[in-house]
């Protein structure tokens, strides 16, 4: 696997010349002020190993790559049941359209939408303060990376929580349909904060384990083989949003994005991997974290559908 720390040094190498870095996002005025400079990668395979390159060690804000976490937490919370809150198709629409919460009736299509990981946050706050929600997403989240030094970054928080006015119209718009079960601020608070938690590539790596090793982390069951397919099937069609459908194409493999600019992609059985760049594409995807996973699943002939 010493062929995988060159493959990614290359990579990295490669990304460093490139000028098409996307537009860092400026709508969370925190998360502006990043370099669009930066570049990591980290790859922990199944034995065990973990490679990394660039700045794999920096910690960024995660954003909806959390949004994974809290789907797996809520599932384990409220199992099927979850499904009549949310859908399950790619929504072909930005990550914060209200469009088509209209049409559907305050159900939103995914739990990777912002509508839909704002439902589930209100799935996670039942029975909790909002501290005690934030504090347990955190604490899996640590336990996954088997590392407790991951914070919440509370200014990016405030940040979003600023200027969010976008997530409290989808908030409120799902309210009058009967869709959250708590106050609005209260599932917004939790969203935002599980959206603020930093995290550098290596630990994203580590993190996304038990998706590739069909639940388990670390010789621990996490999920079921089965939930841990499907959240992965999930990843596949929904996580890039309305880039979903390319990023499948260029890169074939489950993943999913954050405007921080991160990516955590799945390859059942073989690895999980993060890549971070801070400038994004048109769709929110890390423009050049999309390219190094091509590069990289090209190199490696890792693709779900691989024959
Ligand atoms: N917190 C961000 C928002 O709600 C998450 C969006 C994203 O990463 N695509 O806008």
């Amino acid at each position: 696997m010493s062929d995988l720390q060159r493959i990614l040094d290359e990579i990295t190498a490669e990304m460093a010349e490139r000028s098409d870095r996307g537009e860092v996002a400026s709508y969370i005025p925190q998360l502006g002020e990043i370099d669009p400079g930066k570049f990591g990668i980290a790859v922990t395979t199944s034995d065990g190993a973990v490679f990394t390159a660039g700045d794999a060690h920096e910690a960024f804000s995660i954003q909806s790559i959390s949004k994974v976490f809290t789907l797996t937490l809520a599932l384990g919370k409220v199992g099927d049941a979850l499904w009549k809150r949310v859908g399950r198709e790619p929504s072909g629409n930005p990550f914060n359209s209200i469009v088509q919460l209209e049409r559907e009736a305050g159900i939103p299509r995914n739990p990777f939408i912002n509508a839909g990981a704002i439902v589930i946050a209100d799935v996670l706050l039942a029975g909790h303060q909002p501290r005690e929600a934030i504090g347990e997403i955190l604490r899996f989240v640590q336990y996954l990376a088997d590392d407790d030094t991951i914070v919440i970054d509370h200014e990016v928080a405030a940040s979003e929580q600023a200027t969010g006015f976008r997530n409290v119209a989808l908030a409120n718009y799902m309210k009058s349909f009967g869709n959250l079960h708590h106050s609005p601020e209260l599932a917004l608070g939790v969203y935002f904060h599980h959206c603020a938690i930093a995290m550098d590539c290596r630990q994203l790596a580590l993190a996304g384990r038990f998706l590739a090793n069909g639940g388990k982390s670390g010789g621990y069951s996490v999920v079921s083989q089965e939930r841990a397919r499907r959240i992965s099937a999930l990843m596949l069609t929904c996580g890039h949003y309305d880039g979903s459908g390319d990023f499948a194409f260029r890169v074939g493999i489950p993943g999913k994005s954050g405007v921080g600019g991160g990516i955590l992609g799945v390859v059942p059985g073989a690895a999980s991997v993060a890549v971070w760049s801070p400038g994004l594409n048109r769709s929110g995807n890390s423009q050049l974290g999309s390219i190094a996973l091509e590069r990289l699943a090209r190199a490696m002939n890792w693709s779900i559908f691989a024959a």
